[in-house]
């Protein structure tokens, strides 16, 4: 192992989801990049790893790369980890990825945990074309129009959402793709209260209206035009 970045994908709630060569190239390197460094160590407790790490996060990313490149150019081997699932999927990574590439420093990733994959395999919906959005714009507005953008799409429309605006993302959906669109909700995937629920637009927002929102989301829909565009493939 001489100067390597390594991606490493880490649970998204259930600890048992670690691959075994995740744990190994932890054990290996000689630093990890993480987001929060409280959420690492308890991942690096429960798999009794100690390392020394190099708190990266949105806010302070750019600033940490000249550090972290200059650690890897010095022959030592590093593993980028997020809070949670996939590094660089809507977490920090891409800016560090980028200027390891640039700087001919051998970049290594791992798959593993994600969300957005967790949630459309087990969705019910077309897996064999998706779009991700990441998170969507706050601003209604500008999520109406990202949402415009993709909706005559024949894909799986999916996006991560967090508890507080979930019903409010939900009515700009209901806006854009009609309220008898399909829509999976996944939430708390992985962990001992996972859940999916699935109906219309409609149903879903009404259901949701009813009840404490907890937890992280997956939102999937599928789109009117998706479910012509499938039932004539099929004729
Ligand atoms: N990099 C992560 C990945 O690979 O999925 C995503 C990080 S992003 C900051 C966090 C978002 O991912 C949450 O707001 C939620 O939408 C989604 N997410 C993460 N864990 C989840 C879980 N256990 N259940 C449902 N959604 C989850």
């Amino acid at each position: 192992m001489h100067c390597t970045l390594y991606i490493v994908p880490t649970p998204i709630g259930n600890l048992e989801d670690i691959t075994l060569r995740a744990v190994r190239i932890l054990q290996e390197v000689d630093t990890i990049v993480c987001e929060d460094t409280r959420q690492t160590i308890k991942l690096l407790s429960h798999l009794k790893i100690s390392k020394p790490l190099i708190s990266f996060y949105t806010q302070n990313q750019l600033k940490r790369i000249p550090q972290i490149i200059s650690i890897l150019k010095d022959g030592k081997n590093i593993a980028l980890v997020s809070d949670c699932g996939t590094p660089a999927v809507s977490d920090p990574g891409y800016y560090l990825i980028k200027e390891a590439l640039e700087n001919n420093i051998n970049v290594v990733p791992l798959p593993g945990p994600c969300a957005l994959i967790t949630a459309v395999i087990a969705s019910g919906l077309p897996t064999d074309s998706f779009i991700f959005l990441g998170f969507l714009k706050r601003k209604t507005g500008k999520m109406r129009k990202e949402l415009e953008e993709v909706k005559s799409l024949e894909k799986t429309i999916i996006f991560y959402e967090s508890p507080h605006r979930i019903l409010k993302t939900l009515e700009t959906c209901k806006e854009v793709f009609g309220e008898n669109a399909n829509v999976v909700l996944a939430r708390e995937l992985t962990k001992k209260f996972e859940e999916f629920i699935r109906g219309s637009l409609k149903e879903v927002a009404e259901q949701m209206q009813k009840r404490e929102i907890l937890g992280e989301f997956v939102v999937m829909i599928e789109t009117e035009d998706q479910k012509i565009g499938s039932s004539e493939e099929q004729k």
